[in-house]
């Protein structure tokens, strides 16, 4: 799905600014908001202002869209943090997607925990 307003999709809504959020940064084709429930002292969802689902879709359909997420995510990284960060792209509900509007976590400040 490539509508860049897909109806009942919350990500959507907030890009259309029917939903409330507090948007850190934002370009033409992306928006920086921060996670409702934050598990970093800087959690940060970058979305495309179009609807894709995943991240896969997102690549395969509009890469320079995906490079302008990457960048804008790196800009807030800078501004909100050290500029080192962590970017997650959960896909698929086994991953913990649960919104199926394609955001990428950045995560921030202080020592994140590694992986096992
Ligand atoms: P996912 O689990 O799909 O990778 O990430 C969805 C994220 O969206 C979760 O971290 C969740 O806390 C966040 N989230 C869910 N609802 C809202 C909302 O209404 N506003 C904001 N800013 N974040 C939300
Ligand atoms: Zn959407």
């Amino acid at each position: 799905m490539t509508s860049s307003d897909s109806p009942d999709c919350l990500f959507c809504k907030i890009v259309a600014g029917e939903i409330p959020a507090d948007v850190v940064e934002s370009s033409d084709t992306a928006i920086a908001f921060r996670d409702i429930a934050p598990k970093a002292p800087v959690h940060v969802l970058v979305a495309p202002k179009e609807h894709y689902p995943d991240v896969p879709a997102f690549a395969a359909s509009d890469p320079e869209g995906l490079a302008s997420v990457i960048a804008l995510a790196d800009g807030v990284a800078s501004e909100l943090g050290d500029g080192q960060y962590r970017l997650i792209f959960n896909t698929g509900p086994k991953a913990g997607q649960t919104i199926f509007h394609v955001h990428a976590h950045l995560l921030a400040g202080g020592e994140l925990p590694g992986f096992a």
